[in-house]
């Protein structure tokens, strides 16, 4: 029988005053007795410490009582797992969420420390690449928020997110120390370890009864140590757990192999143990083919694993409720081997037949699929999985053969069988993921309407023909607190200036603004908050960069992950069009823009650091091109992650989501933007076909070619050289490039790139050109009507409410989890 949970009914704590008086004192003693420092010596980071720890108090009760309630109420617990969590600062986060803002900075005050130094000081947890990392970040918040009781599990490397910066305009990657001064917010868990096994042998057992169970014998052991952090939700209506794993050795010490004499031996081996949870992999959207990666998928999915079934057992002495009281979703399928994973414990280990551990896994597992680039569907080569997890393939295999059996019966033909089986037998036999995940799973969820239709056709035809339930649409969301009401604090009070404070609580409340989309004097108090923000960001390129804008001009971004479908190529080339329109007609009157720019390349993915190379090659010339007189200017910022995100996006008027249709599965980017109160010019991709549909048409630019004609396009295999011959703005541009006019250092810099697009064109950059460059007149022309805009802008803002992760969470939780929540 596993230990029962002690019975601890105590009251819930009443909550600490929060006032600036109290707050002073707790700060002034967590600094002295907690950090060991004397204010008068006290340095920044010393404060910043002091701070969280005093606010952490604050949360901590919070924490312990939403645990109890769990307990107490056996409310359906939900698991988020996840390779990346791209979750920035945690500070100001936790002190706006609390309601506390006003009372710290009053405390901090007092000691002459500002609030905001500090908040610049915190270092962002970038334990992630973009998108999907961000979206799980989104996720935890909006979980404590609506009180689903969940956990995040992912892991907690040493190095996330690699540091950008900019050498004679090219990416040079630098590791990032998120944890070179501690990380207040974490709690370790040394009694949350478990053993990790890797290789080995699996041996048939005979039982008493005369049954037979695989005991698998690793080779090499891992111990997994958890490390707690609290998500707090919104008025810190509940605390959820974030739980990232680290590797440690599980004899640190080697102490006979070191005495031996073997002393550099024991040490390396040692230190290898901890190399699982050293670096994030940063790639976002192809698999990096290294073992070390299969090592971190399987590291953390079966530590997470056995914490889940230790804790159920722990609290209900049974399995057979487990997918009543446990739900686990898969971000991806970096978690997918938890599949096979589950499967061993329920058996192996617990000693469940296969027909019942089969029946619970499926009802426990669901599936998020975030990409159909096929470079990005996941696979590993069998061979490669047999030597490292014997247990874990034979399983795949049981599974895949039970599967192929039941699409026989179904009467499926050996093609469709073949595209179903979780065996790839094209070029080396490997597992495909996606197919063990999806299997494995009551519930296989896109990320967008457009995604999951195109799901249905594509990666998942013909399993969706043998399981035509499974596959349904979770459109994803952002959180309002950190993308509107922190990051945006101006249009946040004038928001409730105008419409009251309800929308604080329920983001959809915010479509109450719509009705003050015409009104000229809220249009200019919008525009006013909008310009102070501009002028913010204005201030940081001139510091970064050195370079001046004027916060009068149309502030046009593209910020995220660079990536030849997100087309950061099509937006400079079509500034390389402008400059060259500038030029040729002095006399008109164009628009005043600022091209800002930022996002990390794939240290391997060499086209994508070339078109940051190019992006301010092209800048250094029109930026100081006296014929241009400051009518366009661009701006690259180094370093994009979540911060950096937060101080660009309040101060846009364009948000540019360019993606070539089909090939974005959601994008979150694009609804911050919107929420903000930018205009989007975007194709019909990803979540951009929804925004459209709720923000009305009028008040979006949409241009390009639909996910359809992409493909009819692909298929017929048509060049784009008729089109760049059609086009003299087009032609004049990709020759410029070519020949050199941006790179007169290497004028054969982009020649290749330029000369790739005439015959294969996969991302249509050349094809979609006129009709993004007529899209952005469009935009010149509504900016020129500065009453219209506003209104538009308004209506972004009143009609995004829905695109917050709270629906997307309560949808989560009412389709596919069965949890509760509020
Ligand atoms: C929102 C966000 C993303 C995702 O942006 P997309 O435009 O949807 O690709 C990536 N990185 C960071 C830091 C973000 O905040």
């Amino acid at each position: 029988m596993p230990p029962q949970p002690i019975v601890y009914d105590a009251p819930t704590p009443e909550p600490r005053a929060s006032d600036a008086e109290t707050l002073r004192n707790e700060i002034l003693e967590k600094l002295t007795y907690a950090v060991g420092k004397d204010p008068i010596v006290a340095r920044n980071t010393d404060w910043l410490t002091a701070t969280i720890l005093t606010v952490r108090d604050r949360i901590i009760d919070q924490w312990m009582e939403s645990t109890r309630d769990t307990w107490r109420t056996s409310k359906k617990r939900v698991y988020y797992l996840s390779l990346e969590f791209l979750i920035g600062r945690l500070m100001r986060d936790a002190i706006s969420n609390l309601g506390m803002m006003e009372s710290v900075r009053e405390a901090l005050a007092s000691f002459n420390v500002e609030l905001d130094d500090l908040i610049e000081r915190e270092p962002d947890a970038a334990l992630g690449n973009g998108g999907l990392g961000r979206l799980a970040a989104c996720f935890l918040e909006s979980m404590s928020t609506i009180k689903v009781p969940a956990y995040g599990y992912g892991i907690r490397y040493v190095n996330g997110m690699f540091r950008q910066e900019m050498s004679d305009g090219w990416q040079v990657e630098l590791p990032e120390t998120w944890l070179a001064h501690g990380n207040p917010w974490e709690f370790e868990r040394r009694e949350s370890a478990y053993e990790i096994g890797f290789g080995g042998y699996v041996e048939p057992v005979q039982q008493p009864d005369g049954s037979v169970r695989q005991i698998w014998h690793p080779a090499e052991h891992i111990n997994a140590v958890a490390y707690d952090t609290p998500v707090v939700g919104w008025r810190g209506a509940r605390v959820n757990t974030l739980r990232l794993w680290s590797a440690q050795p599980v004899d640190p010490i080697l102490l006979d192999r070191f005495n031996s004499g073997d002393h550099v031996g024991a040490l390396e081996e040692s230190a290898r143990a901890a190399t699982i949870t050293r670096v994030l992999y940063p790639a976002d959207s192809n698999p990096a083919g290294q073992e070390l990666r299969l090592r971190q998928e399987f590291f953390f999915s079966s530590a997470s694993l056995q914490d889940i079934v230790r804790r159920h057992l722990q609290q209900y002495g049974e399995l057979g409720s487990l997918p009543d009281k446990v739900a686990v979703q898969l971000n991806d399928t970096h978690p997918a081997i938890s599949v096979a994973e589950l499967m061993r414990i329920l058996m192996d280990v617990h000693g469940l037949g296969w027909d019942q551990a089969w029946k619970l896994t499926k009802a426990t597992f669901a599936y998020t699929n975030h990409t159909l680039l096929p470079e990005a569907l996941e696979t590993w080569p069998v061979a490669l999985l047999e030597r490292l997890l014997p247990r874990q393939m034979q399983i795949a295999y049981a599974i895949n053969a039970m599967v192929l059996e039941e699409a026989r019966e179904k009467g499926m033909e050996d093609e469709q069988i073949a595209a179903i089986s979780l065996i790839d037998e094209n070029g080396g036999r490997r597992l495909r993921m996606g197919q063990l995940a999806f299997v494995g799973s009551h519930s296989v969820n896109g990320v967008s309407a457009l995604h999951t239709e195109l799901m249905k056709h594509t990666v998942f035809a013909d399993l969706h023909k043998l399981y035509p339930q499974r596959i349904n649409n979770k459109t994803n969301g952002v959180t309002p607190r950190r993308w509107l009401m922190q990051c945006n604090p101006g249009l946040t009070q004038l928001i409730s200036e105008r419409i009251g404070s309800e929308f604080r609580d329920d983001i959809e409340q915010v479509i109450k603004l719509d009705a003050h989309a015409e009104d000229k004097s809220f249009q200019d108090r919008f525009a006013a908050v909008k310009r102070q923000n501009k002028e913010r960001l204005a201030a940081v390129i001139r510091e970064r960069l050195g370079i001046a804008v004027s916060p009068d001009a149309l502030f046009d971004v593209q910020i995220k992950r660079i990536h030849e479908y997100k087309r950061q190529l099509l937006n400079i080339m079509e500034a390389v069009a402008q400059y060259n329109m500038i030029r040729a007609h002095p006399e008109k009157r164009w628009v005043p823009r600022v091209k800002v720019f930022a996002g990390k390349a794939a240290s391997s993915y060499w086209n994508a650091k070339l078109v940051i190379k190019l992006i301010n090659d092209v800048a250094k010339v029109v930026n100081n091109d006296p014929a241009v007189r400051g009518l366009l200017k661009i701006a690259f910022l180094p370093n994009y992650n979540v911060s950096l995100a937060e101080t660009i996006i309040p101060a846009a008027d364009l948000s540019e989501q360019i993606s070539t249709a089909g090939m974005e599965a959601s994008g979150t980017g694009n609804m911050k933007f919107a929420l903000n109160g930018a205009l989007t010019i975007g194709t019909l991709d990803g979540a951009n076909v929804e925004m459209r549909e709720r923000l009305g048409p009028e008040n979006i630019v949409i241009f390009g070619l639909t996910a359809g004609e992409v493909e009819d396009v692909r298929r017929q295999n048509r060049s784009s050289r008729e089109v760049i011959e059609a086009s003299h703005p087009l032609r004049e541009v990709v020759e410029a490039i070519g020949a050199g006019v941006f790179s007169p250092d290497d004028r054969s810099r982009y020649r290749q790139l330029m000369d790739g697009l005439y015959e294969h064109d996969w991302f249509m950059v050349a094809r979609d050109f006129d009709a993004y460059s007529a899209a952005q007149r469009k935009v010149d022309a509504y900016w020129g009507d500065r009453s219209a805009w506003n209104s538009m802008a308004i209506r972004n803002t009143a009609r995004m409410g829905w695109f917050s992760s709270d629906r997307t969470i309560r949808e989560y939780a009412e389709e596919i989890w069965r949890a509760s929540h509020v």
